[in-house]
């Protein structure tokens, strides 16, 4: 497991907690739209600082009483083989695990809210179930996304689902699909796509969706969620 970066305090990325955000390198999908190239391309994550187990756990005691969570990130976090151990060492100096997935591994999900070992999950949806092929080169993947997504509304854990809504990739019809595959759930988001420091340097020139155009979208499908809002990324 490479920890690719910390971030030392977020009051973003676990709902209402006070929070650090743990990056994990490496990632098993491919989205041109991805603002993470330094911890998804292998020559980049050849390049990042080394930071230990140990050093972060050590970050972690001392913040004992001042943080509430760790988010950990990615890349793609369930790669890795230690992150149920991971998590529990997590948990055991008192704080809460949240965290982000592209729900390509549902066997270790499993593992994870089964255990307790994390509090809350939020999973991207990418695509349409018929589309996964085009971020992760092999469909298969889609019945995993698809198996993920059952683990989540089952409620052990608290969680929600997002998807970063880009121009030229998504069209209100790709999310009306995945509000008709993902529903009836808790809670989904409609995030709008940054053209900043992506994968495909050519997403970096397209223009974001007004926001008029999100809302809309988000107004016709709300009914099918407890909560369904536009996010700002
Ligand atoms: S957006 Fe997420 S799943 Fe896609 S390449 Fe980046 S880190 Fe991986």
């Amino acid at each position: 497991m490479q920890i690719g970066g910390i971030q030392k305090l977020t009051l973003i990325d676990f709902p209402g907690k006070i929070a650090c955000t743990v990056f994990l390198a490496g990632c098993n999908f491919y989205c041109p739209w991805c603002h993470s190239r330094e911890l998804v391309m292998p020559k980049e994550i050849k390049k990042l600082p080394k930071v230990s187990e140990k050093d972060f756990l050590d970050f972690l005691e001392e913040r004992r009483g001042l943080l509430e969570g760790v988010a950990i990130c990615g890349g793609e976090p369930t790669l890795n083989k230690e992150l149920p151990s991971f998590c529990q060492k997590i948990k055991t100096l008192g704080f809460s695990v949240k965290l982000d997935t592209n729900g390509s591994n549902p066997v270790m999900l499993n593992e994870l809210i089964s255990n307790g070992l994390v509090d809350y999950v939020a999973m991207d949806v990418k695509l349409p179930f018929e589309r996964y092929v085009e971020v992760c080169n092999t469909e298969d993947k889609a019945f995993d996304v698809q198996q993920s997504i059952n683990i989540l509304k089952t409620g052990k854990a608290d969680y929600e689902f997002r998807t970063t809504v880009v121009p030229g990739v998504h069209f209100r019809d790709d999310i009306l699909k995945i509000a008709r595959w993902i529903s009836p759930a808790k809670k989904y988001y409609l995030q709008n796509f940054r053209p900043e420091k992506t994968i495909d340097p050519e997403f970096e020139k397209f223009t974001p969706y007004p926001m008029e155009f999100l809302t809309e979208v988000q107004q016709a499908i709300a009914p099918f969620f407890e909560v369904c809002q536009v996010r700002s990324l």
